[in-house]
């Protein structure tokens, strides 16, 4: 396992007391602006890509970055965005997806997902996507890839409108949704319309 141990005390002895006041302040308040959600994958961490400090990103981080559309009852997903525009009152919503995705090359490629059933169940919130994906001129590789990744910020973004929390905010016009793909290689980072693709 790596040494978290080490990072803890190299946080706490060279990091933490530059942002002592900030933490202070932090202690007892929670104001972000921005719910980020994005994939859990390991190389696309929200916090260094938009240099933001603590305190500023409400995060979600979920496979392949989706949101499934509204459902009630419980659900941790469902609940944090709820919390974050309902509660936090966060002015904007990004939904972060990125190049070489997992999750995407794998429906990309239809993967054989049989020995991982919860994550192929998983992957259904990104059915929207593939059909989004599947109306673009015929594409194979990474490029297939790279358009279901475009597609599924796009899809996901619609997913979150029927929540009825983010409804409420947009037609009050307190929040804005974004999509955003970041690319690993260059660290760049395209945006993406929430509208359905043009033909
Ligand atoms: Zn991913």
């Amino acid at each position: 396992m790596h040494d978290l141990t080490g990072g803890l005390a190299r946080f706490r002895r060279d990091v933490f007391p530059a942002k002592a006041g900030l933490f202070a302040h932090l202690a007892t308040t929670h104001r972000p602006k921005t719910l980020f959600v994005g994939c859990s994958d390991a190389r696309v961490v929200p916090e260094l890509i938009t240099q933001s400090d603590p305190g500023e990103l409400f995060v979600i981080r979920t496979a392949g970055n989706l949101v499934p559309a509204y459902a009630s009852g419980p659900d941790g997903i469902v609940a944090s965005v709820e919390y974050a525009v309902a509660v936090l009152h966060v002015t904007d919503i990004v939904i972060c997806g990125h190049s070489s995705c997992g999750a995407m090359t794998a429906l990309a490629e239809e993967h054989d997902l049989s020995a991982a059933p919860v994550v192929a169940g998983w992957l259904r919130h990104a059915d929207a996507a593939r059909a989004r994906a599947a109306a673009e001129p015929a594409a194979s590789g990474p490029a297939k890839v790279a358009a279901l990744v475009r597609a599924n910020v796009a899809a996901q973004l619609q997913n979150l409108t029927t929540h009825p929390s983010v409804a409420r905010a947009l037609a009050a016009r307190t929040l804005t949704l974004h999509g955003w793909v970041f690319d690993i290689a260059t660290g760049t980072v395209e945006t993406i319309d929430a509208a359905p693709a043009a033909a």
